[in-house]
């Protein structure tokens, strides 16, 4: 296997951290951007004592600036990326009657433009490479829609227009562009939600349970390896079974 240059977005919070470790033990290069000098810190002395040396790059994914910078930094540090994973995302729940153009704006910014400023940079070296992987993490909710997420549905849906229009312009390139739409796991931004709603939601979900952030990152995994050249423009669905079929 080839070792390459994989950055993650958002890779300090509950998935990212799995996915970062995923791809780190496929013997790629890793770097993740952060926004809090102590918390990323943090999070690096963590993962060092976990056997990762970890990348870590100032950024804010929602300023086409700041995501040129990152990605022209990780460039000199460590080399060319080859593989992208739109990992970074916010909720900013309310029911759409009630909804504040902020919690729309933060959550289209954050969750969805900042898919184009990040894959905007990185996209011109994979074409001149003939090699990429982009992976958008979406969710089950771009699919099937969530009571008071009309903002983050729109945004988990515009991922897939993004993922099958730039994998049909790159198909030829060697640069294949998929989605990840997880259920629901057990990270800080599922815990949050009150304990009656979760009970509900696991209630629904045929396995039973919440997933897990490594469950995702295996999905990552097989979407950015050597092998998965011809999976492109595909949606793969890790939801313990709680949405199926289209
Ligand atoms: P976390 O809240 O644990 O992590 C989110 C990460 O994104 C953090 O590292 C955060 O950095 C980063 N981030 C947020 N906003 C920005 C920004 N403007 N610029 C740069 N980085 C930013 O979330 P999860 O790990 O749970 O979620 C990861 C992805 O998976 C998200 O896209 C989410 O929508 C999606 N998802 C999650 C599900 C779940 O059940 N947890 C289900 C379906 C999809 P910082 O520490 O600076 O805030």
């Amino acid at each position: 296997m080839q070792a390459r240059v994989a950055l993650v977005t958002g890779g300090t919070g509950g998935i990212g951290t799995a996915i970062v470790k995923k791809l780190a033990d496929m013997g790629h290069k890793v770097a993740t951007n952060y926004r809090n000098e102590e918390k990323a810190k943090a999070w690096q002395d963590r993962m060092k004592a976990d056997g990762y040396d970890v990348t870590l790059v100032k950024g804010d994914v929602t300023s086409p600036a700041d995501a040129a910078a990152m990605v022209h930094e990780i460039e000199q540090k460590l080399g060319p990326v080859d593989i992208l994973v739109n990992n970074a995302g916010i909720t900013r729940d309310g029911t759409f009657h009630r909804m504040k153009p902020e919690q729309w704006t933060e959550v289209i910014n954050t969750n969805l433009n900042s898919v184009f400023n990040v894959t905007r940079p990185v996209i011109e070296g994979m074409r001149d490479r003939k090699w990429g992987r982009i992976i958008q993490i979406s969710s089950i909710n771009g699919l099937k829609g969530q009571y008071g997420q009309a903002n983050y549905a729109a945004a988990k849906a515009g991922m897939h227009g993004f993922t099958i229009s730039l994998a049909r312009e790159s198909a030829k390139l060697g640069i294949t562009v998929n989605t990840i739409s997880p259920g629901y796991i057990a990270t800080d931004m599922v815990m949050a939600v009150p304990e009656d709603v979760r009970a509900k939601i696991v209630a629904d979900i045929p396995t039973g349970r919440l997933g897990t952030p490594e469950e995702i990152a295996y999905g990552v995994g097989f979407l950015a390896a050597e092998e998965a050249g011809w999976i492109t423009g595909s949606n793969l669905d890790i939801n313990g079974g709680h949405h199926m079929g289209w």
